[in-house]
């Protein structure tokens, strides 16, 4: 047998007895509602927030517009490099502020509807590259199907009342009471290796795709009560693995420093999860460490 027929027949056993695909989905928890998905070859980001208002900015008197120097050491502290595509679920600050300087330091594409590309629009800047999406419509990016869906955002527990609850206005320029709700957003993204279902709501009464769900990263802050929670989210789509979202202080403290939201009892919805679903992995998110999606 030559040399080269007997390297042909080796790649050819390799080939059948290696495992198919890659198989490992990742994900990275960037702080309050921000995440990224991978699969190894693509790389989605969520509502990366960075930045935190100052007291300047909650009296109104300065404007809240970050820059690369400020958001670039944080992308560098999370190990984010290159990245293909930004989500935001809605417009408030505290998913939308950063999404324009993500996209333009990591090359991704910023997917938008009109409100978001206001504010990416804003910057006047060329190297931000906006793709406007419709509700519905899936967008493919390498083996991933991203849905984005419409819906309500949850009124603010326990004041009962909604945050600036607008569009973003046509002439946005960077006012911190200018990033209004804009439009609320859930996404259910397809993928070989399983569904991931993202949602920052807080309340479970709405109808996502009828498929199984591999995991589901549902933001915690604004729920009714516990047993809402679990019986709307956790019965209802057993995934096997849960991330919490929106937990952490997005008043102070550094993105990479957990201070929680006052009333939030983490601990509480944590053992309640864990006791009732020993097969779902609950995962306490740290800032900028990879898990693999089990
Ligand atoms: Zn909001």
């Amino acid at each position: 047998m030559t040399t080269l027929r007997c390297w042909m027949i080796l790649a050819l056993i390799a080939t059948f007895f290696s495992p198919p695909g890659y198989a490992e989905i990742r994900f990275r928890w960037l702080s309050i509602a921000g995440m990224t998905l991978s699969d190894g070859e693509t790389t989605l980001v969520f509502d990366p927030v960075f930045t935190r208002p100052g007291i300047l900015h909650w009296m109104g008197i300065k404007t809240l517009k970050p820059t690369p120097e400020e958001i670039g050491p944080w992308l560098e502290k999370a190990n984010i490099k290159k990245t293909d595509a930004i989500f935001v679920s809605h417009e408030h600050f505290d998913h939308s502020v950063d999404a324009p300087i993500v996209a333009k330091l990591t090359g991704a594409t910023l997917y938008a509807e009109s409100n978001l590309a206001k504010i990416a629009r804003a910057y006047q800047d060329p190297a931000i590259k906006i793709a406007m999406f419709e509700a519905a419509k899936p967008i493919r990016i390498g083996k991933f199907e991203v849905t984005p869906f419409a819906r309500d955002h949850a009124h603010i527990r326990p004041f009962g009342i909604h945050f600036l609850p607008w569009p973003i206005d046509d002439d946005f320029d960077f006012g911190f009471y200018d990033y209004h709700l804009g439009q609320n957003f859930y996404y259910f993204i397809r993928h070989p290796e399983g569904n991931v279902l993202l949602d920052q709501s807080g309340s479970s009464k709405y109808e996502p795709p009828a498929e199984p769900i591999r995991a589901l990263f549902q933001g915690i802050a604004n729920r009714e009560n516990d047993e809402a929670f679990i019986s709307g989210y956790l019965t209802k789509f057993q995934p096997k693995t849960f991330v919490p979202l929106h937990y952490d202080n997005f008043f102070w403290g550094a993105p990479d420093e957990v201070t929680y939201l006052p009333g939030i009892a983490f601990e509480r919805i944590q053992k309640a999860i864990e006791t009732r679903f020993p097969k779902t992995e609950f995962v306490h998110p740290v800032f900028g460490k990879e898990e693999i999606l089990k």
